[in-house]
């Protein structure tokens, strides 16, 4: 019988998980709640059952699993498998995560952990819209603005920081970053910078008659979902909101491109289910604004494997490893 790849992708709410054959085929694809009380002191034991159920499940022995790939948010200590910071777990102190895995089975399965934004940029490359390409960049908007650089088939990861797309100066006189500085293309491209950015212009603007403008005005919640929508439908103060974050987008991207020039940039997270729609804008943007040379070989398209990305490349960095 051929080796078993067990992919995780540690989640705020909940642990996905896969199994890869050697080949890079996915047999099975499964996930399990989050539990993050008691300072997520539960969360690999959870694992571990999980994991543990799916081997007596196949009648899988230590010797049948040839390693273990992990996306996981927080800081990751590649060489000590620890996670040290992971808020939305609940991890505040390093945790040893590689540790904790292997005496549990008492067994010395490689384990391989990298940032959970990295490992959605190998998933897309591997099986998604990055179609194999050397050089891909993943950008994930969300709750925050996520990213992953890939450069000759290897992620870049530099001191340990890199790729931190979210956080690349964008927006002179802009708001504060949960990181402490201002003006991050976070603060102005996820999906809470685009409902921000939406309250400041209702103000900045006449009133347009726009709909989504006049529930900023009444104090009711929106979201870029609304925005976007509205936008797509002719809404003149959503359109505004749309091109303004968008064009930072699109300048940010271009900056990338500038240093990176990969095959494709790709678009990922909640905010990118705007789909065509958003393409075309931040295409827009990143055309206005990127060197010709690089524009021409460079592809803006949108992230397929949504919530998925982050299981295949897990197991995908067990294939690189070994
Ligand atoms: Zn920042």
């Amino acid at each position: 019988m051929t080796k078993k790849i067990f992919g995780i992708d540690l989640g705020g709410t909940s642990i996905k998980l896969s199994v890869v054959s050697t080949e890079g085929d996915i047999i099975d694809q499964w996930s399990v709640p989050t539990d993050n009380k008691d300072e997520g002191q539960h969360i690999i034991h959870d694992l571990n059952q999980a994991i543990d159920a799916k081997m007596k499940e196949n009648n899988w022995t230590n010797d049948d699993i040839l390693g273990i790939g992990m996306g996981s948010p927080g800081v990751v200590n590649r060489e000590k498998g620890t996670v040290t910071g992971a808020y939305n777990l609940n991890w505040v102190d390093e945790q040893p995560v590689a540790d904790d895995i292997r005496s549990y089975f008492n067994a010395d399965w490689p384990i391989f952990i990298e940032n959970d934004a990295n490992v959605a940029a190998l998933g897309e490359q591997w099986k998604g819209a990055g179609d194999h390409a050397s050089d891909v960049v993943l950008v994930t908007l969300g709750t925050g603005v996520g990213g992953g650089v890939i450069v000759n088939n290897q992620l870049v990861v530099g001191q340990g920081a890199a790729g931190e797309i979210g956080h690349m100066f964008s927006k002179e006189d802009g708001r504060k970053c949960t990181c402490g500085k201002h003006g991050c293309l976070e603060t102005v491209a996820s999906a809470s910078g685009i409902v921000w950015t939406a309250g400041e212009l209702a103000y900045a603007m006449d009133d347009t008659g726009s709909a989504i403008q006049g529930r900023i005005f009444n104090g009711e919640k929106v979201t870029s979902e609304d925005i976007f929508k509205a936008a797509e439908a002719g809404d003149i103060f959503a359109e505004a909101v749309v091109d303004e974050t968008m064009s930072h987008l699109g300048r940010a991207l271009g900056q990338i491109a500038a240093v990176t020039n990969p095959k494709y940039i790709l678009i990922g997270g909640g905010v990118a289910n705007a789909g065509q729609y958003l393409l075309d804008k931040v295409t827009q943007h990143f055309n206005e604004s990127v060197y010709p040379g690089v524009g021409a070989t460079t592809h803006i398209k949108l992230a397929t494997l949504g919530n998925d990305a982050g299981v295949y490349g897990a197991a995908s960095l067990v294939m690189a490893n070994i």
